[in-house]
């Protein structure tokens, strides 16, 4: 893993590089952009610079012993890198460790306490610095961020932070006052097929789970698993059959039988908001009016960000299925 391999984040990873020649690192970053996008790849190019044995104009050299191992994940949980000096903390992580860290919802005080601020009183094991990556760092409740605050303001000697984040707003301000934002953008598309083909992803299929993906990779992965896009397809033509039905009774029953997982249905109606706006753009192209498309689309989306709200599935779905009709009045 090296600045290098990474594609399409050039102008986060040029910062970094720049910091890196000049001896000016910033202490504390927060790389804030979608998921899928090389964030966390980001980060542990960062950690190799810190710990090698043998930098190259401050990078990592990618083949010593330290550089390996930083990007080297145990075999055994907790499931994080080999190198002592890079330390990893997400929800649930070091469930292994004990029931106090067995976190369902939120990452703990307990995880800072013990995995992080107990290790920060000892100097870096063996690299010339260390780095603390925190994934998913909207996720830390009130209590650990605050017991963070300090550290994250005066951080030991050599220690690095990076706190990465698909959700930024939802960190408190104190967090974020306290770490320098590098923003990371959606994947353009002549990146995303690059790295689709390395992955396989059957070559009639690229047009389709791009236009989906919204530039993420590991968004685009999961609409590119071809049972789940047979089922996805079935979503969209079921809702679109419901909306197209005489009365509401079919758009309820289908409503009903849409207690489903929840990312899976958060797939599902991203698709159901790609094709009706597709569908829309074609018909304002051949010069037709495009219906309620506008206000269906948006009705999908608007079920998208209340699923994420924890709303359940099946009431999502009912209302998104009612508010498509009335903009068909
Ligand atoms: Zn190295």
């Amino acid at each position: 893993m090296s600045f290098a391999q990474v594609q399409g984040q050039e102008m986060a990873v040029g910062s970094l590089r720049r910091a890196l020649r000049s001896g000016r690192l910033h202490h504390a970053y927060r790389f804030e952009g979608p998921a899928g996008v090389g964030k966390g790849m980001v980060a542990l190019a960062l950690g190799q610079a810190l710990v090698c044995e043998r930098p190259v104009e401050g990078e990592g050299c990618g083949q010593c012993s330290s550089c390996r191992r930083a990007v080297t994940i145990s075999q055994e949980p907790p499931y994080v890198p080999l190198h002592p000096d890079i330390i990893v903390l997400e929800r649930g992580l070091y469930s292994s460790l004990g029931k106090d860290l067995d976190e369902k919802q939120n990452l703990s005080t307990e995880q800072v306490r013990r995995v992080l601020l107990g290790r920060l009183n000892f100097p870096p094991h063996e690299g010339r610095g260390r780095l603390v990556v925190i994934k998913q760092a909207e996720e830390m409740n009130a209590s650990a961020a605050n017991a963070l605050l300090k550290t994250l303001e005066e951080p030991p000697p050599r220690t690095y932070f990076v706190l990465i984040t698909s959700r930024g707003r939802l960190l408190l301000d104190t967090i974020r006052s306290r770490t320098l934002l590098l923003r990371f953008a959606p994947l353009g598309e002549g990146v995303m097929r690059g790295i689709l083909r390395q992955h396989k992803v059957a070559p009639e299929a690229l047009d389709s789970v791009i236009e989906l993906a919204g530039g993420s990779v590991s968004a685009a992965l999961d609409f590119a698993d071809a049972e789940e896009t047979a089922a996805r397809q079935a979503f969209v033509d079921s809702v679109k059959a419901a909306l197209a039905a005489p009365d509401a009774g079919e758009a309820m029953a289908l409503a009903a039988a849409r207690d489903k997982e929840k990312e899976s249905l958060r797939e599902r109606l991203v698709a159901l908001a790609v094709s009706l706006a597709r569908e829309g753009r074609e018909k304002a192209m051949a010069g037709e009016s495009c219906g309620a498309a506008p206000e269906q689309v948006s009705a999908a989306l608007q079920a998208v960000r209340e699923l994420e709200r924890n709303i359940s599935p099946a009431l999502v779905v009912e209302t998104m299925l009612l508010r498509m009709r009335q903009a068909m009045v």
